[in-house]
């Protein structure tokens, strides 16, 4: 390490892909570090922030090796866990004395294994900015981190490394993210602008890290700095597309009806939402508040087999959410609601999943499925073994097989997700298909797969198979591509997931 006056840093966010009409925002992990970071070290720390979209190796290294960082810290998602490993070996190869920090999800999950595969010197477990502070100020010291502040390093035990977690900031100690320097990027219209307005979650699903610290995770912005946000993204950024990043914004009821006005006014001068939720607060004023066509709500449903649910610690009616999407339709009818259905689950049958496919299409709103993931860090994960789930050891950690379904089964379930919805949502063929189902096989699209799968000859059975290979090869290929269909194919057209399309387009039996 350095030591001349300022520890030199570079924060490097990589991201999926860039789309061909915009790219996808910057990291809001990383601008919140180097906000609080810069804010409790000021002058002692120079940290500059990238964004990087797709293929961008070269482009890192040569930043590295004219900026001559002390330090490179890498949030680590499913979407870029594999390029940044192959990141910090060629770093600690060419530079043994810059030091390696990595942060996000896979590397919260992964722990000390991957502190070890990386070569890498240190990794914070959860929330980072308090951890990422005491780190760099021991850094600054010269002297050995403190142990018990969420910090891994690589002669951490197992215990430590199982144990460690970094402490949860109160929100109002975090300062304002969007400047161009936390944000390492200039808005610009029509940008995608993740947006919190809490932390943490309430609910335990058992798929999920954000479970892993239960309720007491559960942390909210004040309004004022919520409204501050919003006011900085409708000056910076016209037509922004916000991406609620919040585990459940509408979790609190009168907050969110408190919030709804001026999120309709952000609405009303062209920005666009993206919201999660899971109903559980919503009724008839709520849907009213939140009525407009620039809003989409993407719906947690999971599975809907009781045994599935109980296995993800999900437990609903279906009933219930049955109603209370019906009555979103008429309460809302100009607003996009997605219902998130997946499958391949530990509980859930052939059976069970043709019977929630069928549910979710006869529901008059868009339905995306999802494989189910077995992540890092999860009770899932913990437990894979106890349920006999069989998955794939590398992101994005897709199951393979469960105690209820084979292999062939997924496969299955795979080829009818990636059919039906390419088929049922193609401007060319949905009409003359839906009727189909319609007429010929009561309603119900798992029967009419089935029956168009067995009579299909196999060099379509073929092109299926291709095309579901090469979805599953990347980390959120298919959800990508179900969303791309379900927007009225082609919409990205100059991503793999269209090319797919195309060629299950080409094979639709009638
Ligand atoms: S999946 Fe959503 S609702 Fe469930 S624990 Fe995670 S953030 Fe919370």
């Amino acid at each position: 390490m350095s030591r001349r006056e300022n520890l030199k840093i570079l924060l490097l966010s990589v991201c999926l892909f860039k789309h061909n009409t915009y790219s996808a925002g910057f990291s809001l992990a990383a601008a919140c570090l180097k906000s609080y970071a810069d804010k409790m070290l000021c002058g002692k720390v120079s940290i500059v922030n990238r964004n990087y979209f797709g293929e961008c190796g070269k482009e890192i290294l040569d930043l590295i090796s004219s900026e001559k960082p002390d330090l490179i810290g890498f949030p680590c998602y499913i979407w870029n866990v594999e390029m940044v490993k192959s990141l910090c070996l060629i770093i600690k190869r060419t530079y043994p004395d810059v030091k390696i920090i990595l942060g996000g999800p896979e590397a919260t999950g992964r722990r000390l294994a991957f502190l070890k595969e990386t070569n890498a010197d240190f990794l914070i477990s959860g929330e980072g900015e308090d951890s990422f502070v005491r780190l760099l100020q021991a850094l600054i010291e010269h002297r050995n981190p403190e142990r018990n502040i969420g910090i891994i390093m690589p002669d951490s035990s197992d215990e430590e490394s199982e144990k460690a977690r970094s402490k949860m900031l109160p929100l109002e100690l975090l300062p304002f993210p969007y400047t161009v320097e936390a944000m390492g990027m200039k808005p610009y219209p029509e940008m995608i602008i993740p947006f919190e307005t809490m932390r943490g979650c309430p609910n335990n699903c058992a798929y999920c890290s954000w479970s892993e610290r239960g309720p007491e995770s559960v942390r909210y912005y004040s309004n004022e700095r919520v409204l501050q946000n919003l006011n900085w993204i409708m000056e910076n950024s016209p037509r922004s597309r916000i991406f609620v990043c919040d585990s459940d914004f509408f979790a609190k009821r009168e907050r969110a009806l408190f919030f709804a006005p001026y999120f309709r006014k952000a609405a009303e001068a062209g920005h666009t939402f993206t919201f999660q939720t899971n109903l559980r607060c919503w009724d008839d004023e709520m849907m009213k508040a939140f009525s407009h066509s620039a809003y989409e709500f993407d719906i947690g449903i999971n599975g809907l087999a009781l045994r599935t649910q109980k296995a993800f610690s999900r437990e609903f009616s279906i009933e219930g959410i049955t109603k209370k999407i019906t009555s979103m339709k008429k309460n809302m009818p100009e607003a996009s609601v997605y219902l998130e259905i997946m499958y391949a689950s530990p509980g859930e049958k052939l059976s069970d999943f043709c019977k929630a496919i069928d549910w979710a299409f006869a529901q008059s709103h868009n339905a995306l499925f999802f494989h189910t993931q077995i992540f890092h860090g999860t009770r899932l994960h913990k437990n894979a073994g106890q349920l006999k789930i069989k998955c794939s050891q590398k992101p994005p950690y897709y199951v393979f097989s469960t105690a209820d379904c084979s292999e062939e089964m997924i496969r299955l379930e795979d080829l009818m997700v990636i059919a039906l919805s390419t088929w049922k949502e193609n401007p060319g063929i949905k009409g003359k298909f839906n009727k189909t189902v319609a007429e010929a096989y009561g309603g119900s699209y798992s029967h009419a797969f089935f029956d168009m799968w067995h009579k299909m000859p196999n060099s379509s059975k073929s092109v299926l198979n291709a095309v579901c290979e090469r979805l599953l090869k990347g980390p959120f290929c298919l959800i990508h591509y179900v969303i791309d269909v379900s927007h009225e194919y082609p919409m990205l057209n100059d991503t793999v997931c269209s090319q797919c399309a195309e060629a299950v387009s080409s094979i639709y039996p009638f």
